[in-house]
């Protein structure tokens, strides 16, 4: 096989061999008895690693059209929402929210690379007391910061809003109790870290949402987007067709393959084996002399964004360790661009053996460099 670069980017991921092998196999029919007996038990087993009762859809495209269709099923034009905008992810969510004419109100926390914390959301609504959602990344990539959801949903519960997770970056990697915490809608794709290809984004449904989604106000969700659609299709043809239009079934099969494999791990061994990866590159790089973005007790146990060290040249770096390792990190985004990369630890990148080799190289780098 042609050999690829390994990549330690937040996504998407190197996956394991027998993902691959799945991808490979002939191409597969969308429908027939087989094959929804074959998405329902995928299903079902997405729901078990979101820790939900609720209805879990499985919705063929980027992460983004999934928090569009939630977005746009659930709320009408001229709702308020509020949104959690501390980084790239979180200002994707106000754009997208916009885009619908949703009016949204940010909810950002005063110190810059820091979590919104639950006064920063008490406070926004104590100033716009008509916001029927709230809306947060789970975990904020462009920074690999938390945010602390499980607090963040408790306030919005507490007052009736939906809440709604963009938890793409997290789902598999994080602790996220979908039906504990409260969340309405929750969002994950298959390759970030649970190690699966790209191409699809498991969405969870409560029935707060379902309400919202039939409470008869004009949503300018159209036909695909919408989660009216799918459920109708899950309904109507569930025994053969239970989604609306065909779906990616060599995708599905990469995902089935990657989500066994998780299940057989164990979820809480897959997550400890991605934080252990976070918690040596750290302390690997902090011994090298870096400084992290992000203090400890708020950073992500699957993404590490480093400081630059003084006079480094990040590019240079990052394509240096391309060249001669095949090894890919990613920059920072935006104002931290050329000031910041970031390390994954999804996917094959929490391999231990990859994380030595990355920490030597990085070694070798600054030998030669300084
Ligand atoms: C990667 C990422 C996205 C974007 O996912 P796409 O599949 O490219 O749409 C959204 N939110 C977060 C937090 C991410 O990490």
């Amino acid at each position: 096989m042609q050999q690829r670069e390994t990549l330690l980017i937040p996504g998407p991921v190197s996956v394991e061999a027998e993902v691959l092998d799945a991808l490979s196999r002939p191409v597969r029919a969308h429908y027939g008895t087989d094959w929804a007996q074959f998405y329902h038990q995928l299903t079902s087993s997405l729901a078990r690693l979101f820790e939900t009762e609720a209805d879990v859809l499985l919705l063929f495209g980027p992460g983004t059209a999934a928090i569009e269709a939630c977005l746009a099923s659930t709320l009408a034009p001229g709702d308020e929402i509020a949104v959690v905008a501390n980084g790239l992810f979180g200002e994707r969510v106000v754009d997208l929210a916009a885009a619908l004419g949703l009016e949204v109100h940010l909810v950002t926390p005063d110190e810059e690379y820091s979590p919104a914390r639950r006064e920063d959301l008490e406070e926004v609504l104590r100033r716009h007391p008509r916001v029927r959602a709230l809306g947060v990344v789970h975990h904020e990539t462009s920074l690999g910061l938390v945010n602390p959801v499980q607090q963040l949903a408790e306030v919005a519960t507490g007052r009736g809003l939906l809440t709604i997770v963009d938890a793409v970056s997290s789902f598999g990697g994080m602790d996220l109790e979908v039906d504990a915490w409260g969340i309405d809608l929750c969002v994950g794709v298959s390759n970030k870290c649970l190690g699966g290809p790209i191409g699809v984004a498991p969405v969870s449904v409560s029935q707060r949402a379902w309400e919202a989604v039939d409470d008869g106000r004009p949503k300018v969700a159209g036909w695909y987007l919408n989660l009216r659609t799918w459920r109708t299709f899950g309904q109507m043809w569930k025994s053969w067709h239970p989604h609306p239009t065909t779906m990616p079934t060599s995708v599905l099969e990469g995902l089935d393959t990657a989500v066994k494999s998780v299940l057989t791990t164990g979820i809480r061994e897959h997550k400890a084996k991605q934080a252990a990866a976070a918690a040596r590159v750290r302390e690997g790089l902090r011994a090298l002399d870096f400084e992290m973005l992000v203090a400890d007790q708020h950073a992500s146990p699957v993404c590490t964004a480093v400081w630059a060290r003084p006079a480094m040249d990040v590019e240079d770096y990052l394509g240096w360790l391309r060249r001669e390792h095949s090894l890919r990190l990613g920059g920072g985004i935006g104002a931290l661009q050329g000031r910041i990369f970031r390390v994954g630890h999804m996917g094959r990148a929490a391999d231990p053996a990859i994380t030595d080799a990355y920490l030597k190289a990085t070694a070798e780098y600054i030998e030669l460099t300084s």
